[in-house]
């Protein structure tokens, strides 16, 4: 990815003042929202790293082996956001993505914790 790449996550920014910032450990994700983002575009770019640490640790898995995921991300599209507290938010997205030709869209709702200043992903409710 150079760094004045369109953004994956489809804001139109480009990749490095985009979720760039936050794969490359330059900057923490303010929102559950630019988080969200962010996890999206570190699956497009099977960034392992980067989702196994943005995942909070009561549910985070020890591997995901992206390396062996065929999915091919199409877009990410965000529906809605809420900050249901001062701690906890959620986003409604929809991503769309391929697998060997045939298209598929994942809509999700995800939950969200803030934690020492820094957002983290929970789990998700498939709609
Ligand atoms: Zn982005």
């Amino acid at each position: 990815m150079s760094e004045h790449d369109n953004c994956p996550c489809g804001t139109g920014l480009v990749w490095l003042v985009c979720c760039g910032g936050y794969l490359l450990n330059k900057r923490v994700a303010l929102t559950a929202v630019s988080l969200m983002r962010s996890r999206y575009t570190a699956y497009t770019l099977k960034d392992e790293a980067y989702l196994l640490a943005t995942w909070h640790v009561s549910t985070r898995p020890s591997v995901l082996n992206l390396a062996e995921d065929d999915a091919r991300w199409l877009g990410l599209k965000v529906l809605h956001d809420e900050l249901v507290d001062d701690r906890h938010a959620t986003v409604e997205f929809v991503a769309r993505y391929k697998i060997a030709g045939c298209a598929y869209r994942l809509h999700e709702t995800s939950r969200f914790v803030l934690e020492n200043g820094c957002w983290f992903y929970v789990d998700g409710e498939v709609r």
